[in-house]
């Protein structure tokens, strides 16, 4: 199946070695090992050429900002490359005109598979050790660990241990017979219309979350809950689980405090050709799930059964 913007199989995790300071030290000083700098959740990109091209970091150039306290965190293997992450907020580049921090969701469509996957791990990583330097127990301040895949309480009588975390969020098209119901938030940029979406809660399934969140959102009833396909969301800390569920009719409310609006639109006007041209509509962003869980929709690709 075709993988989403920001998941690539090509990373080997090598979990094991986390567990290896040697392996580790080793990695670090390799001559095949690349460095992802992070600057307060922006990546490093080069936006020159036609295309914008992933910055990474080697030799004396990453070390000397390890020297100065960066940490880095062990992503894994692309074939012979090695992969770090290096937060590096507060460094000076060493040459300012090696590219620029930015949103990876600008860049997001017209990177490879592979290197936007790896960009998304990393501001990923970066993100939860920036949120996670105390102890959620005891308060007292945490390590590193695990070649950046733990943090460790370091006060004696407690020593909990802290995992990374991603936040699952359900995201679904709600469709009856010919027609799809797509909402806008309220930051949604001018006209964007979307699929719906929220976090999954505790003691929740994914199946549940999707039908509260719909019926919060719109006072609608689905069923026939398909599961489609999952995407890394690393905007901030999140990984969508995306569905398709059918309505069990077309009567609908907004509830405004989750909504700006909401409206029904059938196969017919979301033909590019059809859609509006005044900027009243436009579909989300092409490296978000939610367009692919629409444009699949629209194609009646053959979907699995349902679980629901
Ligand atoms: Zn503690």
């Amino acid at each position: 199946m075709r993988r989403n913007p920001y998941s690539s199989a090509e990373i080997d995790r090598a979990s094991h070695k986390r567990h290896s300071d040697d392996d580790i030290e080793d990695l670090l000083v390799g001559s095949k090992t690349r460095f992802v700098p992070v600057d307060t959740e922006r990546n490093l990109v080069d936006r020159k050429g036609d295309n914008p091209q992933p910055v990474f970091l080697q030799g004396m150039m990453a070390r000397a900002m390890m020297s100065g306290g960066a940490q880095p965190i062990f992503l894994g293997h692309v074939e012979e490359e090695t992969f770090f992450a290096l937060d590096i907020t507060g460094f000076e580049l060493p040459a300012p005109d090696m590219g620029e921090f930015i949103d990876l969701r600008q860049v997001g469509s017209l990177l490879f598979a592979r290197e936007g996957s790896i960009l998304a791990y990393a501001r990923a990583m970066t993100y939860w050790h920036r949120r996670h330097r105390f102890c959620g127990v005891c308060g007292a301040a945490t390590k590193v660990s695990k070649a950046g895949h733990e943090r460790l309480c370091t006060s004696e009588a407690c020593k909990a241990q802290h995992f990374p975390r991603t936040d699952p969020a359900v995201i679904m098209l709600v469709h009856h017979g010919d027609q799809c119901l797509l909402g806008r938030g309220k930051q949604f940029p001018r006209g964007m219309h979307s699929t719906l979406a929220g976090f999954v809660e505790p003691g929740e399934s994914f199946e549940d979350a999707v039908a509260r969140e719909v019926y919060e959102e719109v006072k609608v009833k689905v069923h026939d809950v398909r599961y489609r396909h999952s995407q890394p969301w690393p905007f901030p800390a999140s990984v969508m689980i995306g569905f398709h569920a059918e309505a069990e009719g077309l009567d609908f409310e907004v509830d405004t405090s989750e909504l700006e609006s909401a409206r029904w639109m059938s196969r017919e006007e979301l033909r590019p050709e059809n859609l509006p041209k005044d900027g009243s509509f436009s579909m989300p962003r092409k490296d978000s799930i939610a367009r692919r869980l629409i444009e699949e929709w629209l194609g009646h690709e053959a979907g699995p059964p349902p679980v629901v």
